[in-house]
C-alpha cells in the first residue's frame, strides 16, 4: 500500500511536491511513498504544524528530510539521542544530502565549522539534541539563518503520559516563540491519544494536522511459544535465518553471557551486550553488528535504543517482556526495511513470577507496573490473531480476520481434543478450591503434584486432584491462561487469585466450549519465509556475494552495512541484475550519489558473478514486491472449502472443525478467491451486500475502515470484506 510518486493529484503545493518527488527520486532511489507519508509532507510543505504517528519502520524522517531539501534554509531536527545522530547524518551524506550534527562530543573547532556552514547556507539539516538547542548562543544563531522548518523526532519524550519522558524535552515550549512563523513538526510511534494531545498542548501547537497511522506491522512474523528447553528454541530460530542480522534479549546479564558463548561455541557469529561490560568493549560489539562482523547480538533490552539497522531479520525474547510497550518496540527492531522478520517470543510462566519479584523490588510505580505485566501476560497466552492483539492494545483493529503472520492464523497450533472436557476439568478445581488460589497452583493439583503445600492443605483429597495428570504442569497451566484469556475465568488480587466468570459458569454446564491449543509439532517448523514475495526472481547467491561486498565496504568506512545499501536494495540489484548506470539508478534505494560511489564497484559484481553462472542481466524492471499480507492456504482452510461449496454457512463449518468464526472466516476469504467466487448471497443478504457496494462506491475499497465507517459501524467488517472480496473477482483486481 503505497502511493506513487508520481500518481499525485496536483493541489496548492504541487509544484514543491513535483519537486520532493523528484528529490526522494534521485536522493533516496524510492519510487513511491510509504502511507501517510505524502500527507506529511505536504503539512511541512503547507507549513503547517503537524503530529504524524507512524510506528518503528514507518518512514517518519523522510517526512521531514525530504521536503526540507527542496525548502529554502536550514531544518531544525530534534533527536533525543546523540548516538543516533551520527548514523542518521552518515545515511544523509551516503544520500549527498548536506546535514550536520551538533552536540557535546564535537569539538569546539567542529561546531564552529557546522555553525560557518549554516551561516553560508550550505546545511540542508540541522540535528540537535535539546539541550544543545535550548541555549542562548544557538538561538542566536539559529535567528541569524532562515529555518525551514522543525522536527521534533521521538515526540513523545515531551509527555510524561508517555513511556520515555524527558524532562529536557519539556524546554521546546519555548519554541513556537523563538521562531514565530516556522512550523512545527512532531514524530512519534507511541499511539495513545493522550499522548498525541499532550504533545500538541506542549508544543503550543497551532491547530496541528494530526496523521495517525496504522500500527500494524505486516512484514513482521509474530510466533509465542512457551519454553521448553530454551537454548535449542533459540537455535531453531536462529538456523531458521543462516547468515541474517538477528538480535536475541534475554532479561539477565547472566542469562546474555551465557547464550552469547553457547551460541559462539556452535560457531554462530556472535557478540554479547549488556549494562555491565565495559563501555569500549559495549561501543565494540555494536559496531561489529551493524557493520556484520557478526550476525546476532545477545543482549538485554539496554541494547536497541538509538540503533536504527534496518536489516534486522529476527528479534528473539528468550523470556517475557515487561509489558506490550517494551514487546512492541523491543520486536519492533527487526524489519524496519520493510521486508519480512520473525519476531519469536519465548515465555513461561515463571517470568511473570520473576518480574512480580523484580517490580516488588523496585519502589517505582507498582501498579501500573504490575498492570503492563498483566497485558503482555494475556497476549501471551489469549489465542487470538496476535497483530490483532498488539494492535487492540494500542487502542486500533485489524482490517482483516486472517493477518497470515502470526502462528495462530497460519494454524501452527493444534486444537485440544474436547476442549469442553478439559474445561470443566480446570474450572471444577477452581471452584473447588473456593476461588481462592491462583494459576500455578490450580495447575499443581490438577497434575496431581505432590508439593509439600497442596498436602498440607489436603487439596490433595479433592476431586480434581490429579484429574489432568497425563498432562504436564505447563500445559495445564497454559490451558489455565487461555482460559483467563478467553474470559471464562479472571484474575484477582495480590496474588492473581482465579475466578470463574459467567462465561466459565455457562462452559460448567455445557452451554459454551472454549477454544484450548497446543503446538502443533509438525507444522512447529514451517515458516512464512519460505516463499516470501520479497524474494521472488531474487538470486540468493547474488545476493550474498553483494552483502560480502557491503560489509567490505561498510567496514573500510566505519559506517552500518545498511547505510551503504539496504537489504531491499541488494535483493533488488540481485533481481534486476543492472548492467549499466542507467538499469543501476532504477534499483530501489538508487540515489545519484550512491551511484556516484558505489556503483562501479557494485556493476563490476554482478557483472562477474552473472558471467560465471550464465545468468542473465538487466532483466525487465518488475514492480518490487512489497511485503504483503498474500493469502496463503494451511491444512484446516482446505478442510472447509468442501464445507463451504456444501453451502455451510460460517456458523456451521465452525462447529464442525472446531474453529473460532472468525477464523473460519479467514478460510472463506481465501476460498472465494481460490473458486472467484463473485456472488456474496450465500453468506451476505442482498440488502446488505447492496449497502456494501454503494459505500465501495463511494469510498473506495482500499481499507475496510472507511467502508464501515461510512455504513454507520452497522454491517460487521466480516460481512464487508466478503462483498468486497466478491466484488475484486467480479472485476478482477485486488487493491
Ligand atoms: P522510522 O523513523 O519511522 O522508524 P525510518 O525513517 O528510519 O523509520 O525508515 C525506515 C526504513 O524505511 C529506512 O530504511 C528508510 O530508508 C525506508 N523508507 C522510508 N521511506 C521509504 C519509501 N518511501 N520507500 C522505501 N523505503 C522507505
Amino acid at each position: 500500500m503505497s502511493a506513487a510518486l508520481d500518481s499525485s493529484p496536483t493541489n496548492q503545493s504541487a509544484a514543491t511536491m513535483d519537486a520532493v518527488r523528484d528529490v526522494v527520486r534521485r536522493q533516496w532511489g524510492f519510487t513511491s511513498f510509504r502511507p501517510l507519508q505524502k500527507e506529511a509532507i505536504e503539512s511541512v510543505l503547507a507549513g503547517r504544524d503537524s503530529v504524524v504517528v507512524l510506528p518503528t519502520g514507518g518512514g517518519k524522517s523522510l517526512c521531514f528530510q525530504a521536503p526540507a531539501c527542496c525548502m529554502d534554509g536550514v531544518a531544525v531536527v530534534v533527536s533525543p539521542l546523540i548516538a543516533l545522530m551520527k548514523d542518521q547524518i552518515d545515511a544523509l551524506h551516503e544520500n549527498g544530502i548536506p546535514a550536520a550534527f551538533f552536540n557535546s562530543t564535537l569539538s569546539w573547532n567542529e561546531k564552529k565549522d557546522v555553525v560557518d556552514q549554516m551561516r553560508a547556507g550550505k546545511l540542508k539539516l540541522l540535528y540537535l539534541a535539546p539541550e544543545s538547542l535550548l541555549t542562548d548562543e544557538m538561538f542566536s544563531v539559529l535567528q541569524s539563518v532562515q529555518v525551514s522548518l522543525i522536527a521534533i523526532d521521538e515526540a513523545h519524550c515531551i509527555s510524561s503520559w508517555g513511556h520515555d519522558f524527558r524532562p529536557e524535552y519539556r524546554g521546546l515550549k519555548v519554541l513556537k516563540k523563538r521562531f514565530p512563523g516556522v512550523a512545527l513538526h512532531a514524530y512519534t510511534a507511541t499511539a495513545t491519544e493522550r499522548v498525541r494531545q499532550d504533545i500538541a498542548t506542549q508544543l503550543s501547537l497551532e491547530e496541528p494536522e494530526m496523521l495517525v497511522g496504522s500500527f500494524d506491522r505486516p512484514n513482521l512474523f509474530y510466533r509465542l511459544e512457551q519454553r521448553c528447553g530454551g537454548f535449542g528454541q533459540i537455535v531453531e530460530v536462529v538456523d531458521r535465518h543462516p547468515n541474517e542480522s538477528g538480535i536475541i534479549y534475554c532479561i539477565t546479564r547472566k542469562d546474555v553471557e551465557k547464550t552469547a558463548a553457547a551460541l559462539k561455541t556452535l560457531g554462530y557469529r556472535t557478540a554479547p551486550y549488556h549494562a555491565g561490560l565495559d563501555a569500549r568493549t559495549r561501543k565494540k560489539n555494536q559496531e561489529a553488528f551493524l557493520t556484520e562482523q557478526v550476525d546476532i547480538i545477545v543482549a538485554t533490552v539496554a541494547f536497541g535504543m538509538g540503533i536504527d539497522k534496518s536489516n534486522v531479520r529476527y528479534v528473539v525474547h528468550t523470556g517475557m517482556p515487561k509489558s506490550l510497550e517494551a514487546y512492541q518496540q523491543e520486536s519492533g527492531r527487526a524489519g524496519r526495511d520493510g521486508l519480512e522478520a520473525e519476531c519469536c517470543l519465548i515465555y513461561s510462566a515463571g517470568d511473570v513470577m520473576r518480574w512480580k519479584q523484580l517490580i516488588k523490588q523496585s519502589d517505582t510505580g507498582y501498579e501500573q507496573a504490575m498492570a503492563a505485566l498483566d497485558g503482555i501476560d494475556r497476549f501471551c497466552n489469549t489465542l487470538r490473531c496476535r497483530h490483532q492483539l498488539l494492535l487492540e492494545h494500542f487502542g486500533q483493529s485489524l482490517d482483516q480476520s486472517d493477518c497470515q503472520a502470526c502462528d495462530v492464523c497460519l494454524g501452527q497450533l493444534d486444537e485440544v481434543d474436547e476442549p469442553l472436557v478439559v474445561a470443566q476439568k480446570i474450572l471444577s478445581c477452581i471452584a473447588r478450591l473456593e476461588q481462592q488460589f491462583g494459576g500455578d497452583y490450580t495447575a499443581q493439583v490438577l497434575t496431581g503434584s505432590q508439593d509439600k503445600r497442596i498436602l498440607v492443605k489436603g487439596h490433595d483429597s479433592l476431586s480434581t486432584y490429579g484429574l489432568l495428570s497425563e498432562h504436564s504442569h505447563r500445559t495445564v497451566r497454559n490451558w489455565i491462561e487461555q482460559l483467563v484469556g478467553q474470559n471464562c475465568a479472571e484474575k484477582y488480587g495480590e496474588y492473581n487469585q482465579l475466578q470463574i466468570t459467567e462465561l466459565g459458569r455457562q462452559v460448567l454446564r455445557g452451554k459454551h466450549t472454549p477454544q484450548l491449543l497446543q503446538p502443533a509439532p509438525e507444522s512447529k517448523k514451517s515458516s512464512r519465509k519460505s516463499d516470501p514475495a520479497s524474494w521472488e526472481g531474487v538470486d540468493r547467491g547474488l545476493f550474498e556475494s553483494l552483502r560480502d561486498l557491503r560489509k567490505q565496504i561498510a567496514t573500510e568506512k566505519g559506517v552500518p552495512a545498511y547505510i551503504v545499501f539496504g537489504d531491499a536494495t541488494l535483493r533488488d540489484m540481485a533481481r534486476r541484475r543492472p548492467s549499466t548506470q542507467e538499469s543501476f539508478l532504477e534499483t530501489h534505494g538508487v540515489g545519484q550519489k550512491k551511484w556516484a560511489d558505489y556503483g562501479n564497484q557494485f556493476l563490476a559484481s554482478i557483472t562477474d558473478y552473472c558471467q560465471q553462472q550464465g545468468l542473465a542481466m538487466d532483466v525487465a524492471p518488475t514492480e518490487t514486491p512489497q511485503p504483503q499480507r498474500t493469502p496463503k492456504l494451511n491444512a484446516s482452510a482446505i478442510v472447509a472449502f468442501p464445507l463451504f461449496k456444501a453451502g455451510k454457512s460460517i456458523a456451521e463449518v465452525a462447529q464442525q472443525l472446531s474453529r473460532a468464526e472468525s477464523t473460519v472466516c479467514g478460510y472463506l476469504q481465501q476460498f472465494i478467491q481460490q473458486e472467484e467466487i463473485t456472488d456474496p448471497s450465500p453468506w451476505v443478504d442482498t440488502a446488505t451486500a447492496t449497502r456494501v457496494r454503494e459505500a465501495i462506491d463511494a469510498v473506495g475499497n482500499e481499507r475496510l475502515k472507511p467502508i464501515f465507517d461510512h455504513l454507520a459501524e452497522e454491517v460487521p467488517y466480516e460481512q464487508i470484506r466478503i462483498v468486497a472480496n466478491c466484488l475484486q473477482q467480479a472485476l478482477g483486481t485486488s487493491c
